[in-house]
């Protein structure tokens, strides 16, 4: 190609400006248009040495390639193996995202090859996400909301981060769903006294609706009280009401009668959890046990609910129901309402809040 240089005045230099200023590079009003001054030879200067690449101020074959390649962000274009390989800062992105949760994508030189092609497959199977080695939306989310599980150096200061992250703290203006489980044609476990886990888990989500929005927050339940909607069209509610968090309730059941206790569960699967949605459910488990529950500690699990929402999610088991004891607890709103005020708590340390004050 022919050499953009100082002195020229064209669509080329516009176009050239324009590519700059998206990696941040600002050039100085006057010249903006399509006339390359001083300015805009800093600029490319300022470029050329971020780049590690010959730094004269004119745009030849190289600079325009690498600039060109710079242009790139990871969902812009379908990544795939290609002879000669795609190139990009795209590419250099995925690479390194890659292999902080632990997929060898092979150095970030910023080359789609075989090795980066392999990597993102494995993640994709890992994640339960179609192998098709293309970056679609679903794996740019998986992405933003994923960590290794062994990684355990990065763990609480990057939890704090992602607790505190949107919004002010405290419950009140946040999305949240409530999932009471099953309904409808699926009773879920049965209780000594023929009591239903849907039956239970209903009015228990309404009442813990009732004092999260009494708390300001906006509360959405993914059923009413007698249908039963799929896990994955439960999901799509949630994803579509934009939540901020879901909790999804059900009961624990065992042949025997004597087992109780409180669990939760968060998305896990092939070694990567979700960090928020682990967060979350070790709150919950830690705000049940201080109100005299058993502890069945938190389990990573790579339920449908917990795999397709796009929020941070967590299934709370707050008891058995084949447990006569725990049923009857569970089953009246004064004997339950520790139980509720306890996940309040929980959810209101979760955005920020020590200790909510709660009469
Ligand atoms: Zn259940």
């Amino acid at each position: 190609m022919r050499l953009i240089r100082r002195g020229e005045r064209s669509n080329a230099v516009q176009d050239l400006q324009a590519r700059l200023e998206r990696l941040g590079i600002d050039i100085a009003p006057q010249e903006l248009g399509g006339d390359f001054g001083p300015a805009t030879e800093m600029a490319v200067r300022a470029f050329q040495q971020s780049r590690g690449l010959d730094v004269d101020g004119i745009v030849g074959d190289n600079t325009w390639r690498v600039l060109v390649e710079s242009s790139w962000s990871l969902g812009d274009r379908i990544l795939r193996l290609e002879e000669p390989n795609l190139r990009g800062d795209d590419v250099r992105d995925l690479q390194s995202r890659l292999n902080a949760l632990g997929f060898a994508a092979g150095k970030h030189d910023g080359i789609y090859g075989r090795a980066t092609a392999a990597a993102l497959m494995d993640f994709q199977r890992n994640l339960g996400i179609s192998d098709d080695g293309l970056i679609g939306l679903e794996t740019l989310k998986a992405f933003r909301r994923l960590r290794l599980v062994t990684r355990t150096g990065l763990g609480p200061r990057t939890r704090e981060r992602e607790a505190r992250r949107s919004g002010p703290p405290g419950v009140a203006g946040k999305r949240l769903v409530l999932d009471p489980g099953h309904g409808g044609d699926d009773p879920g476990g049965r209780g000594p006294s023929g009591e239903t886990e849907a039956d239970l888990v209903f009015p228990l989500a309404t009442q813990l609706a009732g004092r999260l929005e009494a708390e300001g927050a906006e509360v959405t339940l993914t059923r009413g009280p007698h249908d039963g909607p799929t896990d994955s069209e439960r999901a799509r509610r949630a994803n579509e009401a934009a939540a901020d968090l879901l909790i999804s309730l059900h009961l624990n059941a065992h042949p025997n009668e004597m087992a109780q206790g409180a669990a939760t569960y968060y998305w896990e699967h092939g070694g990567i959890a979700s960090e928020p949605g682990e967060h979350l459910a070790d709150l919950l488990q830690d705000h049940l046990v201080r109100c005299g529950l058993v502890d069945c500690r938190s389990h990573g699990k790579a339920y449908p609910i917990l795999r397709e929402t796009r929020m941070p999610a967590v299934v709370v088991e707050p008891g058995f129901i084949t447990n006569p004891d725990e049923a009857k607890m569970l089953s009246a709103p004064r004997t339950a309402e520790p139980i509720v005020l306890a996940m309040v708590r929980a959810v209101g340390t979760y955005f920020g809040v020590a200790g909510p004050a709660i009469s």
